[in-house]
């Protein structure tokens, strides 16, 4: 008879790991006395498939949830989380835009708050280009100055016309007076421009919060997704 020892998920034991019952797919589920997690080997087979990390953030980016994702891929929730969290996301253009005079529309979007808790608000801060239709940098954060601060820092290698923003105050202590314009009509009819992109990032941001409340997984994910769709190509 041949023994093939099982290897705990979790702790990577094999001693003290047993059998504890059938998963409602009708998977065996294994128990560790050791660590006291339960796994399914299946779950881990398919983790480590090639490909399987592209696929999980490529989910991600499609706007599935990390349960979705677990189902499709036959993953763990908890190891759908790993490829996630490893994600590096640029936060400017690694496009040149050389000598460009660009106009640059500062935008705040609100991305949400946790239920019951007010103060922990996540907002995206992002620097549009209407010439080139697209983000050209973004920052995560609280609504201020500070938050601000970092964005204008990250566009500083560009050469800029103008500045559009709407009339919250701190724009016009930071951006250049010569350059700033203050609109709402501008800053409007960019927002409707915008549409897809706030309907896009929405609704990846309602499934994030789904899946975590950290503001680290929302910040990559949705960081990474607006990398991808404007940050790499043109
Ligand atoms: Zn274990």
């Amino acid at each position: 008879m041949a023994i093939i020892k099982v290897v705990c998920a979790h702790c990577d034991t094999t001693d003290g790991v047993v059998k504890n019952g059938k998963a409602p797919s009708g998977i065996q589920r294994y128990l560790c006395r050791n660590c006291r997690q339960s796994f399914q080997l299946e779950f881990v087979y398919n983790a480590n498939k090639p490909g399987a990390h592209e696929r999980i953030v490529d989910m991600a980016m499609n706007g599935s949830g990390v349960r979705d994702t677990g189902r499709v891929l036959g993953i763990s929730p908890t190891t759908v989380i790993k490829p996630l969290k490893k994600l590096v996301p640029r936060q400017v253009t690694s496009l040149p835009f050389d000598n460009e005079e660009l106009v640059l529309i500062c935008q705040m979007d609100e991305q949400w708050s946790y239920v019951g808790n007010k103060k922990n608000q996540r907002w995206l801060f992002y620097a549009w280009e209407p010439r080139y239709q697209r983000v050209i940098a973004h920052v995560f954060g609280r609504r201020t100055k500070k938050t601000l601060k970092k964005l204008i820092k990250l566009v500083k290698p560009y050469k800029f016309k103008f500045y559009c923003t709407d009339d919250w105050k701190p724009y016009g202590s930071e951006l250049p007076e010569d350059s700033h314009v203050i609109s709402k009509k501008l800053t409007q009819s960019i927002e409707r421009t915008n549409l897809t992109l706030r309907t896009r990032l929405k609704r990846l941001t309602r499934r994030t919060i789904c899946f975590s409340r950290s503001d680290e997984l929302h910040d990559k994910v949705i960081g990474e997704f607006i990398s991808r769709t404007w940050y790499q190509r043109v």
